[in-house]
């Protein structure tokens, strides 16, 4: 297959009818997340955000089109010491921060008292995505960031419904609106890359070369949701698309009023139960107990 100025293509979709070459693919990837972000409001020119990213493909290609948008990002890492791969995940970033010429901010999971490795339980996932939420939150309110801008893609999304929402927590679906605006304390959430899928970021890092880590984190387990939804979109190409499309819809017509937050008792932050999450894992991991917590008071 050939790009339509005569190269040869490395991407050729049946959903956009379309062949690009090395050059021409990461200039169309730009324009489909400028489409995304202008439709659904998703991040001003204005507003100073926080980029956060793991290393992989997908949170470096947020970083390229951001910046090639033009907007006005820092990077913001978060070492969870997991062990052969936390470190080199922060390498790929001081190399990501030079590439792009942006500011790249470290905080590491230690300096609270523990490491994603020492939890001891069944979903270390879940536990980490919390402390991952807790910190991106509070280092952009700490630091006077209008956002907090992450890699979530059409995938994550898809994954999120079906595991979720799915699931009959059916308040959660407004959790996956590509902007979800801050209140009190509570720093604004962007996904700019929401309808982008893992292949077209991948095509993307490859093409223009960037450095980005290959490997998972060794704690992901497989999921089987992920098969099934690869299997529909090869029969149907776009599947994955037109559905999280569909399902933001829905999020955009229900009213997020019925989420009722109280302020942890320890930290002061956010949280449904009355102790957050984040400080849930610190009394129960932490040698420091409620002292590591108190920086976000
Ligand atoms: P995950 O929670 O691993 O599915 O990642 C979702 C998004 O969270 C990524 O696309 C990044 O934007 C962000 N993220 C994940 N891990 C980190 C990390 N260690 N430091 C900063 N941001 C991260
Ligand atoms: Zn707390």
């Amino acid at each position: 297959m050939r790009c339509s100025c005569g190269k040869r293509a490395i991407f050729n979709s049946k959903g956009y009818r379309i062949s690009l070459c090395e050059g021409c693919y990461p200039k169309f990837y730009v324009r489909l997340v400028k489409r995304s972000v202008k439709k659904h409001k998703i991040v001003k020119k204005s507003e100073k955000i926080l980029a956060c990213v793991s290393g992989g493909k997908d949170s470096v290609s947020m970083v390229y089109a951001l910046k090639e948008l033009g907007f006005n990002l820092s990077l913001l890492f978060i070492d969870l010491g997991i062990k052969n791969h936390s470190a080199k995940a922060r390498k790929v970033l001081e190399e990501i921060s030079e590439v792009f010429d942006l500011d790249l901010n470290l905080i590491k999971l230690k300096d609270f008292g523990f490491t994603v490795d020492e939890f001891r339980i069944r979903k270390v996932c879940s536990a980490c995505g919390a402390s991952k939420r807790y910190l991106m939150n509070k280092f952009a309110n700490d630091n006077a960031f209008d956002v907090v801008s992450t890699g979530h893609t059409c995938d994550d999304l898809l994954l999120f419904f079906f595991k979720n929402v799915l699931s009959g927590n059916w308040e959660y679906v407004t959790k996956l609106k590509p902007r979800v605006d801050g209140f009190d304390g509570f720093v604004t959430k962007a996904k700019p890359i929401f309808e982008r899928v893992e292949e077209e970021n991948l095509t993307l890092v490859r093409a223009l070369n960037l450095p980005f880590l290959i490997e998972k984190c060794p704690h992901k387990p497989k999921d089987v949701w992920k098969d099934l939804f690869e299997v529909i979109e090869k029969e149907k190409p776009g599947f994955k698309q037109n559905f999280i499309r569909g399902v933001i819809k829905l999020a955009n017509n229900l009213s997020v009023d019925h989420w009722v937050f109280k302020q942890c008792k320890s930290c002061g932050g956010i949280s449904n139960t009355g102790i957050c999450s984040f400080c849930r894992l610190v009394e129960r991991y932490s040698q420091k107990g409620e002292e590591s917590c108190k920086p976000h008071a």
